[in-house]
């Protein structure tokens, strides 16, 4: 199906770049380059807390646009950069960009935001390096450690390993909050997820878009705002597009939301305009 945001043309090349054996080495070597030469973007997408009325903090979402590939989406590079290695050197530009970037708005506003940062596992596989370099990055960007989150999906939890259980400490024990995003496709355990040092929830945005105007086919994202207050954790939903969506999310005292009713991923200069 056509994304919303890109035409034709965008589409075709995504289903054609994901299955195919032969583009995928030119992609990567292109994906190599865009690193090296940062020729990669951040966007950067508001979190509201509906409660407060405020946008408390944004997500960073990485961009690449290729000169002859085109847009290429996260969907379809993040895999290559995950296979190949290629996804620490962006993790860390990515860290870098967001964290100088949120560091400076914070400069210029009386309520700080806090910007969450997409991990992928490959980051937890050496985590003594990985809690290295973002300390590194703090001290560079000069951003308070409580102005960053990390967001962690439910298969990193699911190897159950005690390296990954005091990775996930020593973040916390730095002032880091913690989100599991996409929850509730991924099978947790959820007698494992009680002694997890994590923050939020994060509601899968497919559950958010199942919500009719009815209120049907709630039962999902319901009883994950009970577990997460059951577990005295944070909830968020994500893929917000309707307002009846929202009004369900409210109605269940879910007030922490993410989506394009509020607003799409921004680039920087959007963001500062809008929100700065
Ligand atoms: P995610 O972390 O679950 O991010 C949410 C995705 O949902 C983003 O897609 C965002 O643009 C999209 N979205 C937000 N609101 C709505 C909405 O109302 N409706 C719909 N249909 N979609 C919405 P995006 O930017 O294409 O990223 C896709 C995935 O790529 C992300 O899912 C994340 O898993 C991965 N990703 C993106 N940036 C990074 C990154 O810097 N590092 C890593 N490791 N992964 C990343
Ligand atoms: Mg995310
Ligand atoms: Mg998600
Ligand atoms: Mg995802």
């Amino acid at each position: 199906a056509a994304k919303k945001t890109g035409g034709n043309k965008v589409t075709i090349y995504s289903e054609k770049l994901s299955q195919s054996s032969i583009e995928r080495p030119r992609l990567e070597a292109h994906l190599r380059k865009a690193i090296e030469n940062e020729k990669i973007e951040v966007f950067y997408q508001p979190k509201i807390n509906l409660k407060s009325g405020t946008i408390f903090g944004a997500e960073a979402l990485v961009r690449w646009t290729d000169a002859e590939f085109g847009f290429v989406p996260p969907d379809v590079f993040i895999p290559i950069a995950e296979d190949t290695g290629l996804i620490q050197p962006l993790w860390e530009l990515v860290m870098k960009l967001a964290c100088s970037q949120v560091s400076k708005w914070n400069a210029a506003r009386p309520q700080p935001l806090s910007i969450s940062v997409n991990f992928s596992a490959r980051q937890f596989q050496e985590p003594v390096l990985m809690l290295q370099k973002v300390k590194e990055i703090l001290a560079e960007s000069q951003l308070l450690p409580k102005n960053l989150e990390i967001e962690i999906t439910e298969s990193i939890l699911l190897s159950n390993s005690s390296e990954i259980v005091q990775a996930l400490e020593s973040l916390k024990d730095i002032g880091i909050a913690v989100s599991i995003d996409d929850f509730g496709t991924g099978y947790s355990s959820l007698s494992y997820l009680k002694d997890l040092p994590i923050n939020t929830l994060k509601i899968d945005k497919s559950f958010i878009q199942n919500i009719n105007e009815n209120h049907e086919n709630a039962e999902i994202p319901e009883a994950i705002i009970n577990l997460a207050r059951s577990l005295h954790l944070d909830v968020i939903a994500e893929g917000v597009e309707e307002e009846y969506q929202k009004d369900f999310l409210l109605s269940k005292n879910c007030v922490q939301m993410q989506g394009y009713l509020f607003s799409k991923p921004l680039s920087k200069e959007e963001f500062e305009k809008l929100f700065i």
